[in-house]
């Protein structure tokens, strides 16, 4: 595809974009395909001879699009929200433009000094302490990752490593020895990582990666699912009874079930007991609400004074597309000594000039995208006054939402708190048994009449609410995000 080639078909892409986001609401969110769909539709192997790009294009929309579960829809109310604006989707052409995978500073210097300034407008548009910022004396800021999972494990990393060199240098072996070897060796195999048993399982799969134990803390809804600081000392105090060392806590602020946080003041208080346990905090989705000043007062000043580490997803509800999560660390330099490998290759007069930022040092991989430009791109398209508006409107639709469910408590109870955007609630039960009742006469009868194509047990009024399993008497999340095809976020937001 030569250069006038691509101006025909960008611009042909980004009618069908803006076409596809224009008619979302008309389209059923859920795919009506069957597994395997598309073996029947696509040849087994690649063509031998180039296609013209009108026929691959087409091929999008009459075999993809019939595939996608459409994320972006307005009906769209499962999961968790991971929406798009135009800005970000620019900046990401961009992006895939530079190709840059700037590892280090020296592979294009703005990729790197971009994101180190973008994660600061984050930090501070979120009001978090100032220890998390790049310009901290503490050695602190911020970096983008792919994920909420790839930025919890490279934390879990940099907290074993620092871990082991502090009880090693504890007691007094030497650097480079046999004996120190042998003995973070034998430590290794006690670390314990922990968090309450409503955390992301992503803490679980990181102690898989990393080569370590886990045990999960359990909450109870009388403290509306958070971990407190008695139940965090009592699992603390079996793991060491246990023989066990615990090296690793994932507080949560916004839990994937229910939006629960944990009791970050009442934990805060046991950190000087713990000093080499890395605490880190999980905000994937609730993150962004502590762009409202509401949020800040409640949560930033704990946040300082309880984390190692803080990530959230700005991919989730903070406009920016997926992926773009930010993790904001205390002390880089953890990460550094943890992760840092210099080989011949990757050496240059910059890094060890020690003035300039190696990304690669922050995170699992080599190379990397350049993530800050669409983050750049929305913070400057839509002002923090825009991205305030835009989760302002979630949380009054939420608001709403909760008090239309309120209304109906002949039908529906609420079992957790409504947090944030989210709402969790369920048909009572008695109304469920009644249904599955008057359900089960109704197929009873259809059977009796020789029809065997039963229909669905799920009432309409709950299929319609669009959560992803909804089954009578099941929980039902339903998140009051504003999914915003075709328009600005934070402008339409309703
Ligand atoms: N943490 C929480 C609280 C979540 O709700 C989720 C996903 O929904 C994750 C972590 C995982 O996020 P990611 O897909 O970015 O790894």
């Amino acid at each position: 595809m030569d250069q006038e080639g691509f101006r025909k078909a960008a611009h042909a892409v980004v009618e069908h974009i803006i076409e596809y986001n224009s008619t979302l609401p008309n389209r059923p969110v859920l795919p009506k395909i069957q597994p395997g769909y598309l073996r029947d539709l696509i040849p087994s192997n690649a063509p031998e001879q180039p296609e013209p790009w009108p026929l691959i294009q087409a091929d999008v929309e009459s075999q993809i699009i019939p595939g996608l579960t459409h994320w972006q829809s307005p009906n769209f109310m499962a999961f968790f929200p991971a929406l798009v604006t135009y800005p970000s989707l620019l900046g990401e052409m961009y992006s895939a433009a530079f190709t840059a995978p700037a590892f280090n500073w020296l592979c294009s210097p703005a990729c790197t000094e971009l994101e180190t300034i973008v994660m600061d407008w984050v930090a501070k548009a979120l009001a978090l302490p100032d220890c998390f910022l790049s310009t901290s004396s503490g050695g602190g800021g911020g970096v983008i990752h792919g994920s909420a999972s790839e930025a919890l494990v490279t934390t879990m990393v940099a907290a074993r490593e620092r871990y082991l060199r502090v009880r090693a240098d504890a007691e007094g072996l030497r650097n480079g020895t046999m004996e120190r070897d042998d003995r973070i060796a034998f430590l290794r195999g006690r670390l314990v990582a922990l968090s309450s048993d409503q955390a992301h399982s992503s803490t679980q799969k990181g102690a898989l990666i990393t080569g370590t134990r886990y045990r999960s803390i359990s909450t109870s809804l009388s403290e509306d699912l958070s971990l407190t600081a008695p139940r965090l000392e009592e699992a603390l105090q079996q793991c060491h009874a246990d023989g066990l060392e615990p090296y690793y806590l994932t507080l949560t602020l916004g839990t994937t079930s229910t939006c629960a946080v944990d009791d970050f003041a009442s934990i805060a208080t046991l950190r000087s007991q713990y000093p080499n346990l890395w605490i880190h905090i999980d905000a994937a989705y609730a993150g962004a609400a502590l762009i409202l000043q509401v949020y800040q007062a409640q949560y930033s000043q704990d946040i300082g004074r309880v984390s190692d580490s803080f990530n959230f997803n700005m991919h989730k509800w903070l406009l920016v597309n997926f992926d773009a999560s930010c993790l904001f660390v205390q002390n880089r330099n953890h990460l550094t000594r943890a992760l840092s490998i210099n080989p011949s290759y990757l050496q240059n007069s910059f890094t060890e000039s020690g003035l300039v930022t190696d990304y690669r040092d922050w995170q699992i991989p080599l190379g990397r995208r350049f993530r800050a430009l669409k983050i750049w791109f929305v913070m400057r398209s839509y002002g923090v006054e825009g991205l305030r508006t835009h989760v302002e409107n979630s949380l009054r639709v939420g608001e709403t939402f909760t008090a239309m469910v309120v209304e109906r408590r002949d039908l529906f109870e609420i079992i957790a708190t409504p947090r944030f955007a989210l709402t969790c609630l369920r048909l009572r039960p008695d109304v469920a048994a009644a249904a599955r009742m008057k359900q089960r006469q109704v197929n009873e009868k259809i059977y009796m009449s020789g029809d065997t194509e039963l229909p669905h047990p799920r009432s309409d009024r709950i299929a319609s609410l669009g959560a992803s399993d909804t089954g009578e008497g099941q929980m039902l999340k339903v998140d009051a995000q504003s999914n915003l095809p075709g328009h600005d976020g934070a402008e339409q937001a309703s």
